[in-house]
């Protein structure tokens, strides 16, 4: 399998070579230079336990890792996982929810990013090459990046995050990591002054290769991929048990990054009938879909903060179909977005008219009615961004077409929200309840890149001398 960049600008590269380098050299982000068509194998592959699925699909688009080496990089990112199905599917009243949260974050990132670090040390063993990564978070992609890479000898991991601005609890579970390759940077700013700084040392392209610097970001095809499969697993599931011939999802989105995994899995031939795209108030893409217009406008804090994302990094993705994968399109629109803020994807403010993909939104007091009636009614707690999904699917009801609600979070890990709609401590998980005490490691910077990159080669000239020594 070859891969190619949304805008036309870049070589072909293979699999190992795509997920090392994350984003294309012309600024695009990185596809499969054709989709298989599965639907011959689905019977087949709806008898498979998750790693087994995993491994037929994965290796279709990973031809250049050696089987055995993909299935325990696969096996490797299943252990990490608490629950025997790594992904289950829970039916709760007329829904199916998919938790996504067993994993050691207990939120759906761990799914990507377990089977990302462990992919990532596998190529840089193979060459003696080192990376070390380097990210922004305003909460769960840190822990969860954090939890990828811990331990692992080929990688050094750089994680900013806005002193005090993160919850109590996310803060700990990046903080309490204290692997020697781990380095949690608590930034005196906000989380946009650490993304700025995280932006401008990637952009001075000196000073990231000097520091073989990488990313883990949603739009690294790897994540992708890995998330691909659990829409292949909970659709069979759900159609063994109701014996429907279609399934529909409703996915809570920030970057477009979950739910375009869905968008392929359809387009290998899932027989998917709708792929409902649940937004917060942050509804760009929602109004994207309505009114063919995509515009970016001001971040509003709400109680599901992994969404609260104005421009979708992944959406180039799907644009790139929609140009029916002319990148020249697709770069005339992305030059037009960048000169303008604004992108008109329709004439005369009609809505984008696709085959499979719907739009819809939840707002707090939604997200907070639907957290409350869920466990009213059948005594299951909903996370925030799960609920704004589980709104929206109910606004979508289809008594044809079972809907599966992929559940992002564990509700503990978003223990006041719960308590705003319910009005008790109801939801607590024994990993936090143990995080308070840990011991933890943090370096308090000021928000500038000097501090940062300081840091940073400091930290990298110590790393050469063992500890003995030291
Ligand atoms: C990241 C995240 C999302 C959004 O996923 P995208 O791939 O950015 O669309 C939803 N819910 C939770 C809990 C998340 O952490």
């Amino acid at each position: 399998m070859e891969y190619l960049s949304t805008r036309g600008g870049d070589a072909r590269r293979r699999f190992r070579d795509t997920v090392l380098t994350g984003q294309a050299r012309d600024g695009g982000l990185l596809l499969p230079a054709e989709i298989p068509d599965a639907r011959d194998r689905l019977p087949a592959w709806s008898r498979l336990a998750y790693p087994d699925l995993a491994f037929e699909i994965m290796r279709l688009f990973a031809d250049d890792l050696p089987p055995g080496v993909l299935r325990a990089l696969i096996a490797g990112g299943c252990a990490a996982f608490r629950h025997p199905e790594v992904t289950p599917v829970v039916t709760v009243g007329r829904l199916h929810m998919l938790e996504l949260f067993h994993g050691p974050t207990l939120a759906f990132k761990d799914v990507a990013l377990q089977f990302l670090g462990a992919l990532f040390e596998q190529l840089l063993s193979e060459t003696r090459a080192e990376l070390n990564i380097l990210a922004a978070t305003s909460g769960d992609t840190g822990s969860a990046a954090i939890q990828g890479v811990r331990g692992r000898p080929h990688l050094r991991i750089f994680v900013l995050h806005p002193h005090g601005r993160v919850s109590p609890i996310q803060a700990l579970q990046m903080t309490s990591v204290l692997d020697d390759n781990v380095h949690n940077l608590a930034v005196e700013g906000t989380f946009d002054d650490c993304q700025s700084i995280v932006k401008t040392l990637f952009a001075d392209l000196a000073f990231r290769d000097r520091h073989c610097l990488g990313a883990v970001n949603s739009i690294n095809w790897a994540r992708v991929l890995a998330q691909m499969v659990y829409y292949f697993y909970a659709a069979f599931r759900v159609i063994e048990r109701t014996g429907a011939a279609r399934v529909s999802f409703s996915v809570p989105t920030g970057n477009f990054g979950d739910i375009f995994a869905g968008y392929l899995a359809w387009r290998m031939g899932l027989p998917v009938a709708r792929l409902l795209l649940a937004t917060n108030e942050n509804d760009i893409l929602a109004r994207c879909f309505e009114s063919g217009l995509y515009r970016a406008g001001p971040v509003a804090p709400t109680l599901s903060p992994s969404m609260d994302i104005q421009v979708a990094s992944n959406f180039e993705r799907y644009l790139y179909y929609r140009a029916g994968g002319d990148s020249a399109q697709v770069r005339a629109w992305m030059e037009q977005f960048r000169r303008t803020g604004e992108l008109r994807l329709t004439a005369g403010g009609a809505s984008l008219d696709d085959p499979v993909l719907r739009a819809g939104r939840g707002d707090t007091e939604a997200t907070l009615a639907t957290i409350r009636s869920y466990w009213e009614r059948h005594r299951y707690l909903l996370d925030p961004h799960t609920a704004v999904g589980v709104y929206v699917a109910e606004r979508n009801l289809d008594s044809a077409v079972p809907t599966i609600c992929l559940a992002t979070a564990h509700p503990a890990k978003f223990g006041d929200a719960i308590r705003r709609a319910t009005g008790a401590d109801l939801a607590r998980h024994p990993i936090l309840d143990a995080l308070p005490g840990l011991p933890t490691r943090v370096t308090r910077l000021p928000a500038t890149r000097d501090a940062v990159a300081g840091y940073l080669e400091a930290a990298l000239v110590a790393s050469f001398f063992p500890k003995a020594v030291r």
